[in-house]
Order: C-alpha cells, then structure tokens, then sequence
C-alpha cells in the first residue's frame, strides 16, 4: 500500500515510516523540515517538502502518487507554547489538517491515521485512562487534536472515511538510526541524557509538590516503536471501521525515577535540582491501552523504562549532537 506520512522527518512519523518500510508498504513523506530532519527520512522514502498550509501543495501529492492511506504526524506539539499562542494551533493546526482531509477525500483516500495525545485528558475521574474517559483537553494543543478527531467521526459518517485516532501518551526511545532530536529540546529523556553527555549541567525537576509517592510528576512512557507498530496494526484493521485508541505501557514513573534509570543505564550521576512546577502538567497520566490490545493483539515490545531508556541512550551517544553532522 502507498502511504502519505505528514511529518515523516519528525520523531514518530520518521519512526513509523521506517517501520512502515520494513513490513513492506511505500511511503510518501510530505514535511516542511520546520522541526523535522531530513536525515531522519528513511532513504526508501519518496520525500516532498511542502507546507500543509499550502493546499495545492499537498493536493499535488495526491494528484501526483496513488495514495492510498494517510498518516498525519505534521503539527505542533507543544502543550506550553500552545498556550502562549494558541492561534498556532487550535488555528494552524486545525487548518492544516483539513486542508490533508479536503485534499485526500477530493482523491477519493478513505484511510487515515490520526496523531492524537493524552492531553485530551487534563481532568482524568480514572487512573489507567481509558477510551471512556470525559475528553477534556488541558491546552489549545489537546483541542486542536481533539477538533480533528471530531471532524474525522464527520467525515466516517458522511463519507465513508474510516480513520484511526492513536492518542499517544510519553513517546520515548530510538531505534538505531532514528531518535529525538527537537530544537530546543522540551522533553524529558532527551535532556537527562544530554546531561550525561556533559551537554548539559543539570536536570530541572518541574514540581517537587505533586500528590505522588516522591512528588514529581508521573508519566506513561512508550517506546516509540511500540507506537509505530501500533499504527500499522490500526491501518491493518481500518477496513472494520474507525476507532480511538489510547496508547500507553500502563505503567506510570515519575521524573525522578526517570532520572534514576538514566543514571543507572549511562553510569552518569546526573545532577538534578528540584525547582517550580511546569503550568499545565497534571501529576499523573498512566494510559490504559486494554481496547487495542484486546482488538489489535497490540503488545508493547518495551515495556520497561530501563529498555525504553538504554534505546534512547544508545541513540543519542551515537547522535551526540542530533541529526546535525
Ligand atoms: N520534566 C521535568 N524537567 C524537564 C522536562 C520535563 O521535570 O526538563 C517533566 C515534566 O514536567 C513532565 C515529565 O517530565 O512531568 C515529562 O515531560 P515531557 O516534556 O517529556 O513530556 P509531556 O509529559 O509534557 O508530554
């Protein structure tokens, strides 16, 4: 099958794509390299640079390879500066999208994968999170994402669109050639190992305070290719209708249980000082992903932090410096 990727430079859809690639299915990637790599491109790939802003663009792409099924990874993904600009994306984000949707219906793709997120869940009456739970998006970030999913379930009803939303709790991890490399870098693992790479002094912990077992926040990590395997079970199956899939280990760690295991896996000290909380972060968000493993036979390869960490690890003592030569 030939499989448009938004955002295949980018950390997950770079991942999938050469996933993707390796069971077999051409991949078309359409990024605009804003935050994405070109090095992160699986060389099997078809590359266009383009901007999802630009209609005609993306339209070329249907226009100019027989697409058949899309996976949407282009966005922007930051939950704080979503609140500082929410135009960026409750606006771009939204508009982007719909300009792939309108682009792939006007060429009759009726196959699409969503990047969706746990920050649909800022106010969860449960721990694990299932599918069931209240959708209350925690920033204009959540609610771009979640106007998607709700314009997709249009689109499944009125015409015959059958999509899979894939709301990603931690991704984490590498695999050998393909790991995180955002400028600058906001996320967790990447910046405790950048500080036993000696690229950083130390690890700011956002909140000491939290109502957890050590009071930092508590987090679901999930190997990035546990995700990408996940979506290829989810476009597997989409001929058997839409659905929404929460996507997590189930298992929670907190920051400085992280921090520990990087310490253990790099043999680094790892200074960390505990300072304010970060806006916006609630203090536990533990996934329950029993509906795809129940309907997809999805089983996460990494369930361990320790794993999930020494891939990350591996990834970037040999990219010390990222994608960047
Ligand atoms: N975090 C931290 N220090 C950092 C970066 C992140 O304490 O320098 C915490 C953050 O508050 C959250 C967890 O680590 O509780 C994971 O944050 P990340 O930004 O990696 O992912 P998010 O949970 O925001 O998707």
């Amino acid at each position: 099958m030939k499989i448009l990727v938004t955002g295949g430079a980018g950390y997950i859809g770079s991942v999938v794509s050469e996933h993707l690639i390796q069971s077999g299915e051409e991949v078309v990637v359409f990024d605009n390299l804003s935050q994405g790599h070109m090095e992160a491109v699986h060389p099997r790939a078809a590359f266009v640079r383009g901007d999802l802003a630009d209609f005609a663009a993306i339209d070329r792409v249907f226009e100019e390879h027989s697409v058949e099924a899309v996976m949407h990874f282009a966005s922007n993904t930051l939950v704080g500066e979503s609140v500082q600009f929410p135009l960026k994306y409750v606006g771009d984000n939204v508009t982007n999208g719909l300009n792939l949707l309108r682009a792939a219906i006007g060429h009759g793709v009726k196959r699409f994968i969503l990047s969706s997120t746990a920050n649909l869940f800022d106010q969860p009456e449960r721990m694990p999170i299932d599918e069931a739970e209240r959708i209350v998006p925690g920033s204009p970030y959540g609610e771009s994402k979640y106007i998607l999913e709700r314009i997709l379930s249009w689109f499944d009803r009125l015409e015959g669109l059958r999509y899979a939303a894939l709301r990603y709790f931690n991704a984490a991890g590498a695999t050998s050639h393909r790991g995180e490399d955002h400028l600058p870098e906001s996320h967790l693992i990447p910046i405790v190992l950048q500080v036993a790479l000696g690229q950083r002094e130390k690890v700011q912990v956002f909140g000491g305070d939290y109502p957890t077992a050590d009071g930092t926040c508590v987090r679901d990590y999930i190997h990035v290719a546990d995700l990408a395997q996940a979506h290829i079970l989810a476009l597997g199956d989409l001929d058997r209708g839409s659905r929404v899939y929460n996507l997590g280990n189930g298992n929670g760690f907190s920051v400085l249980q992280v921090v520990q295991t990087a310490r253990e896996v790099t043999g680094h000290p790892i200074p960390a000082v505990i300072g304010p909380r970060r806006p916006g972060d609630p203090a536990v968000l533990i996934a329950s992903s029993e509906r795809i493993r129940s309907e997809l036979g999805w089983a996460p390869k990494y369930p361990k932090l320790r794993d999930i960490v020494q891939t990350a690890w591996e990834w970037h003592r040999s990219h010390p410096n990222g994608y960047c030569k």
